[in-house]
């Protein structure tokens, strides 16, 4: 075990059966899960559902990462007001990532990112931080902001650029000190890579995007955990899928 904390952050080995060239032409993409749009840029927008806490200054973070992921020059990412619910649940809205906080508990995780798939395009996607483990001294600002810019940037469709624990000054690594506030200029390219084509239909509109049953169960659940990555894929059959993605903390897994 070490001492200073470190993470273990979800690789998406996605095992999605039926799905090609997952890895084709993205060496960081998240598979090859995409927003399906007309044209871009585009917008999904970033449901705000988080609230400071004594710890944490979440609505700095989420405004840190909204204007970063817009930056890009494929997609804009406003804030708007959340639908959410409660945060426990987080739910997520078609055309939307839902972003939420609060103590979900001594699981593991600082950070989790889902996107809920169909067809091989995201439909909506959802990204929650763990007061459990925030709510310490033990985490400032820029964790925060590293957290919630990576989370985000899964729900657009980004994995990681590296696990090693190298810092490659981006919220998409998994520096151990947790220090990258934002994303780096291999992101952006990264995003344009992912979105240099087009679709035919959109599921950035929530009239457009086909909906997941209400209270379905996965057909099939995978998931693996490794040292170093986590990840959980869940199908519904019918070309639905849900993907987790995890950050854990893993000095939280015996006390914070
Ligand atoms: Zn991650
Ligand atoms: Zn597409």
């Amino acid at each position: 075990m070490r001492v200073r904390p470190f993470f273990l952050l979800a690789a998406l080995a996605l095992l999605a059966a039926g799905t090609t060239a997952s890895t084709a032409s993205a060496s960081h993409a998240w598979g090859n899960y995409h927003w399906a749009r007309t044209a871009n840029p585009f917008t999904v927008p970033l449901g705000d559902n988080v609230s400071n806490t004594a710890y944490s200054n979440w609505d700095g973070a989420l405004a840190g990462a909204s204007a970063d992921w817009t930056a890009s020059s494929v997609l804009n990412s406003p804030v708007v007001t959340g639908t959410a619910g409660n945060p426990r649940r987080c739910n997520a809205t078609n055309g939307r990532i839902e972003v939420c906080n609060t103590t979900y508990g001594y699981n593991g995780w600082l950070g989790l990112a889902q996107i809920w798939t169909t067809g091989g395009h995201i439909v909506k996607a959802s990204a929650k931080m763990n007061d459990t483990y925030f709510n310490s001294t033990r985490y400032n600002y820029t964790a925060e902001r590293h957290v919630m810019c990576q989370e985000i940037g899964h729900g657009y469709g980004l994995g990681h650029q590296d696990e090693s624990g190298a810092d490659l000054n981006t919220c998409m690594d998994y520096a151990d000190a947790l220090d990258n506030p934002s994303p780096n200029a291999h992101d952006y390219q990264q995003l344009e890579t992912i979105y240099a084509h087009t679709d035919s239909s959109s599921t950035v509109s929530s009239v457009a995007a086909a909906q997941l049953p209400e209270n379905a169960s996965p057909i099939a659940t995978q998931r693996l955990d490794t040292i170093r990555t986590s990840s959980i894929v869940e199908d519904f059959g019918h070309g639905f899928r849900i993907y987790t993605h995890i950050t854990w903390a893993l000095e939280g897994l015996g006390k914070p």
